[in-house]
């Protein structure tokens, strides 16, 4: 029996800050709606996240959900989303 002990797994998970692209197209669409919305994305980025909403149906969904509330926040003058409605979003998204 050899004794090799191979422990060192290089486990680099660079967290990048918006550019953290999963295997999952939904949970990158979700996650990075807002830098969407506040258009802080990279034009490659964006690009990747219209794709997907035009052609998931139930991303493009949370989108317009998320359009919309910001759409009333902003008519409202209100900075803070208030806790009930975070409730909800949090449950449309299935969190
Ligand atoms: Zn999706």
């Amino acid at each position: 029996m050899s004794n090799d002990q191979t422990g060192t797994e290089e486990h680099d998970e660079e967290q990048a800050p918006v550019a953290g692209l999963t295997d999952d197209p939904c949970f990158d669409a979700v996650n990075m709606l807002n830098y969407y919305l506040d258009q802080e994305l990279t034009e490659t980025l964006r690009l990747t996240i219209t794709r997907h909403i035009e052609s998931c149906h139930g991303c493009l969904k949370t989108y317009e959900f998320h359009t919309e509330l910001r759409t009333v926040v902003r008519r409202r003058s209100v900075t803070r989303v208030p806790a009930e409605l975070r409730e909800r979003i949090a449950r449309e998204l299935g969190q």
